[in-house]
């Protein structure tokens, strides 16, 4: 008998003898997993993020690095904090992170091929805007397992990946932007009869996510009074969320829920405006394609965030008490400058926005000098790791965001044949 089974957010309903979850059972409603031990448990005979019991897998194989969290002096010395957790996502060996994708979507990565595998899925089709498909491609590498990557050419420039020769085809979507990827990985997965990953709709990818608050509590022994995070889809901090319910629900580590402070990059920031009006609905003018250009962290461009959904970003701001932050692209860089002077490593623009929002969540008040507050740097050690190791150029094959079915199949036909 599985240790989880799989819930709709809406309805309530258990969807039956299904353990690898893409899709809605309610309309507009996420599923979530319901792990039968309620009580939080780390093995003492699994190593990594494996001693977790609130992860969807059952005999994982792959030595997955865990995040690192520490607690801060420098940053918090400087923003005048006395209880700042700092979880670090990415390369820094001496503190012992050592995912070398410098992503915490590669935990994402890690989990959604597991639970893929022991589901019985033989391959899957992913969409991303940067460092979701590193991490694919990296762990597809690494397991075997099959994967397709479709991003965008304007994220190309930030795209780099661990292998030479990555065994991973990858499609760049020459004429449109994230979102227009996620339409075309969607029409590649129907016509290959391979499945799409689903996006924030896979419960293994949000429970991957949620490693991070998993880690977290192990360390500090409690919740956080705070949670920040810079969002695109929204996806991690759902899977944040959802962990500091279940912490909850267990009751030893705390009765309230994290509060979320969620930061967007100005001027796209579709999440930050619904909210300011405290509207469940994005409004189209702020999804408008043009003004991605203007951001400096093309990770947080999707124009299709987790937020309008029953059990997204709305909901779990209004159930935290939460806030969001617009980022000015100066303070992203600031953002980074003083981490990389108060920590002493290179932080990625996402996380920018992050460290930006701590600081502005202190200046308002929202975040008190005294509460316990957690830090997500969702990637970083780029710059270090890319000065001692060889990284490399995607190579990608570029189709249109019109491709027909006749040349999807033509074509991957024969770049999957190449492969194999
Ligand atoms: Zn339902």
């Amino acid at each position: 008998m599985s240790h989880y089974s799989i819930r709709c957010r809406n309805c309530g309903k258990i969807i039956q003898n299904s353990y690898c979850a893409f899709g809605e059972h309610c309309k507009d409603a996420l599923l979530v997993t319901d792990y039968h031990d309620a009580r939080f448990v780390e093995s003492t005979s699994a190593g990594s993020v494996w001693r977790f019991n609130w992860l969807p897998v059952h005999e994982p194989k792959l030595v997955q690095p865990v995040p690192v969290v520490y607690q801060s002096r420098g940053l918090a010395e400087r923003l005048g904090l006395t209880d700042l957790h700092i979880a670090f996502n990415g390369y820094w060996p001496e503190k012992g992170a050592l995912l070398e994708t410098c992503t915490f979507k590669e935990f994402e990565a890690a989990i959604v091929l597991q639970n893929a595998r022991e589901n019985g899925i033989e391959g899957l089709i992913v969409a991303s805007a940067g460092n979701t498909a590193r991490a694919f491609a990296h762990l597809s590498a690494v397991t075997g397992f099959p994967v397709v990557i479709i991003v965008p050419r304007m994220c190309l420039t930030e795209m780099w990946y661990l292998e030479q020769r990555s065994p991973v085809p990858t499609l760049a979507v020459g004429d449109g932007d994230y979102a227009d990827s996620i339409d075309v990985a969607k029409k590649i997965a129907q016509t290959l009869e391979i499945p799409f990953e689903g996006g924030v709709k896979n419960i293994a990818k949000r429970d991957g996510l949620g490693i991070v608050m998993l880690e977290a509590v192990s360390k500090m022994g409690r919740l956080p009074d705070h949670y920040v995070q810079a969002v695109g889809s929204g996806t991690g901090a759902i899977g944040g969320w959802e962990m500091a319910e279940r912490f909850v629900r267990d009751g030893r580590y705390g009765t309230r829920l994290p509060v979320l402070h969620l930061g967007q990059n100005l001027p796209f920031a579709p999440m930050v405006h619904a909210w300011d009006k405290n509207s469940r609905t994005l409004n189209p003018d702020d999804l408008r394609p043009e003004l991605i250009g203007f951001i400096t962290t093309r990770v947080l461009s999707t124009r299709y965030p987790a937020y309008s959904v029953k059990g997204g970003v709305f909901d779990a701001l209004t159930s935290t008490k939460g806030r969001m932050y617009g980022i000015e692209n100066d303070a992203v860089y600031a953002g980074m400058e003083t981490f990389l002077k108060t920590e002493g490593i290179d932080i990625v623009p996402a996380s920018g926005v992050a460290v930006a929002v701590l600081e502005k969540g202190i200046k308002t008040g929202a975040i008190g000098r005294n509460d316990a507050v957690l830090l997500n740097i969702t990637g970083g050690g780029e710059t270090r790791l890319r000065r001692e190791k060889e990284t490399y150029a995607v190579v990608p094959k570029f189709i249109s965001k019109n491709i027909t079915e006749k040349e999807i199949e033509e074509m991957l036909c024969r770049i999957l044949k190449k492969n194999s």
